[in-house]
């Protein structure tokens, strides 16, 4: 079964390379990312484009890396640009790997990652690119390979439908190159201890079982549904979802059209308003938790999570608890965000009908 799982992920990932899984949650992956691929005090380029970006930053600071940190004000992406004139002035190639979180869950900002490959090779650097899949992978589009990934951290929880408890990493050729030269301390998070027990479908210590089997099933339904229909699914609920928003008149915390995050929209209260107390509201009333802003967002935002096994009457009923707690709360808003949505709904649906009607003609 080991066998037939480390197979089917590279659908989900897009690669035709290594895949490792952990008995872990994502922030392992995250840290097996930099143990295996460098060495103390190599320069890591990274951006401050949320709160998971700086908890990353901070792992790989407390591993002994040195982190130039880009700051950012949480409502863009890592910039393509700024990775290109930095690259550029590393003319010693000090920096050995560039590292960004795709989907910022905490932010609903999408980094554009072929973007970043893109001026990393017009800048001729060789550095490493590693990509926390976390909260797009399975949910959102993602090509491991075409976008010249060399390192993907993952996680079971959110895109794969399953409990946390295990994290992955999609390696290219460079990156395992890279594994055998790196001296930072490592044992549990060791690829090649991983990848020899591989071989023959086992594992180096005692693997998350009764997660693997979810595994399995989880690949199945993302292969049923097929991975693009399934991307289209979760791009149809954040415009569905954003349209809700400007029609209550409220601001998406996202600033950029082209890092819209398909698999969740962090919204902005109005000022003198305590996200926190509306997501309380919602809560008490009808039993729906949103999430919370985190880090430099706490209290000023509220998070639509619309990623995973997810379907149109399940973001319907989330819309209305958000437009019905907003009235309960006195948030100064206007109703209608409901009905903005399911217009957009409906119109797809009726389109998706039409085509599957002429395709049958
Ligand atoms: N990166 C992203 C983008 C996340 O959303 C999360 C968790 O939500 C993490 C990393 C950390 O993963 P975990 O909490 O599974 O360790």
């Amino acid at each position: 079964m080991a066998l037939e799982l480390l197979e089917g992920l590279k659908e989900v990932f897009k690669t035709n390379g290594t895949i490792v899984v952990f008995p872990s949650s994502g922030s392992g992956a995250w840290e097996a990312t930099m143990v295996n691929t460098l060495s103390p005090g190599d320069k890591v380029l990274m951006f401050e484009t949320g709160q998971f970006a700086t908890l990353w930053k901070d792992v790989a600071q407390t591993l002994g890396v040195a982190v130039e940190f880009v700051p950012g004000d949480w409502r863009h992406g890592a910039d393509p640009d700024t990775v290109e004139s930095i690259l550029r002035e590393d003319g010693a190639h000090e920096i050995k790997a560039v590292g960004v979180v795709h989907n910022e869950t905490s932010t609903g900002v999408a980094s554009r990652i072929a973007e970043v490959r893109q001026a990393m090779d017009r800048a001729r650097h060789p550095a490493l690119l590693m990509v926390d899949s976390i909260s797009s992978l399975g949910s959102m589009e993602y090509r491991h390979d075409e976008w010249g990934i060399d390192v993907t951290v993952g996680g079971s929880q959110k895109g794969l439908m399953l409990p946390p408890g295990l994290s992955f990493n999609a390696i290219s050729e460079k990156a395992l190159a890279a594994s055998r030269t790196a001296r930072l301390t490592r044992s549990y998070w060791d690829w090649q201890a991983m990848l020899n027990a591989n071989r023959n479908g086992f594992f180096p210590y005692t693997p998350a079982t009764n997660l693997l089997y979810g595994l399995k099933e989880s690949l199945q339904m993302l292969q049923e549904e097929g991975l693009e229909n399934v991307w289209a699914r979760h791009a149809r609920h954040g415009e569905a979802a954003r349209r809700a928003v400007r029609a209550w008149g409220l601001e998406v915390l996202c600033l950029e059209p082209a890092e819209y995050s398909a698999s969740s929209t962090a919204v902005l209260t109005p000022t003198g308003t305590n996200a926190d107390e509306f997501r309380k509201v919602v809560l008490e009333n009808f039993n729906m938790s949103l999430g919370n802003g985190l880090g430099k967002v706490q209290g000023k935002v509220f998070r639509i999570g619309h990623l995973g096994d997810f379907n149109d009457l399940m973001l319907a009923g989330t819309l209305c608890g958000v437009e019905m707690g907003l009235a309960v709360a006195g948030v100064p808003h206007r109703t209608g965000g409901v009905a903005a949505a399911l217009d957009y709904l409906t119109q797809a649906a009726q389109e998706a009908r039409s085509s599957l009607m002429t395709a049958a003609r």
